[in-house]
């Protein structure tokens, strides 16, 4: 039994209809401890995203997830951390739509940046970024 950081990202939240929808698919697969809707600053998303800086889509990913409003949820359940990472699929939607369609971003995600969602990589990982997300209350 372990925790996760789920986001759905801004391109996602865009669409109240598909947030419903998604919400409804985590909420059948994991227990939902905590939800926040969140803006970040620019230097928010850098320190989240720190150890993609210098990588060529760094700039593209912090204009993204700074163009708008996104989720924030702590998923728990039995390994959630690869469970999560299973249910979303890879980083490229459009690979994801051949080699994995029924993951959520082969369905919802647009492209390599727009990838609609995130996961955390390790029970380490979510630790860390459950701590950023949500550190001001029990859970962190
Ligand atoms: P993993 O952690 O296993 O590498 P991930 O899906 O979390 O997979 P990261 O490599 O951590 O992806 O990258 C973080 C985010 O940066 C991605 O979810 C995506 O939004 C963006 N990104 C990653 N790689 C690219 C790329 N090659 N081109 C454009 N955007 C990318
Ligand atoms: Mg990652």
């Amino acid at each position: 039994w372990e925790t996760t950081l789920a986001l759905l990202k801004p391109d996602l939240l865009a669409d109240a209809a598909r947030v419903r929808a998604v919400e409804q698919e985590i909420g059948q697969q994991f227990r939902v401890q905590e939800r926040r809707q969140i803006a970040w600053t620019r230097a928010q998303a850098e320190a989240f995203y720190a150890e993609h800086q210098g990588r060529p889509f760094f700039g593209r990913l912090v204009g993204y997830m700074t163009s708008g409003p996104f989720v924030a949820l702590a998923l728990a359940g039995p390994q959630a951390v690869s469970q999560w990472r299973k249910t979303m699929g890879g980083t490229r939607p459009v690979q994801m739509r051949v080699r994995n369609p029924a993951s959520l971003r082969a369905r919802f995600g647009l492209t390599d940046t727009r990838n609609s969602f995130h996961g955390s990589d390790s029970a380490e990982t979510a630790r860390r970024e459950l701590a950023f997300l949500f550190g001001d209350s029990k859970i962190g």
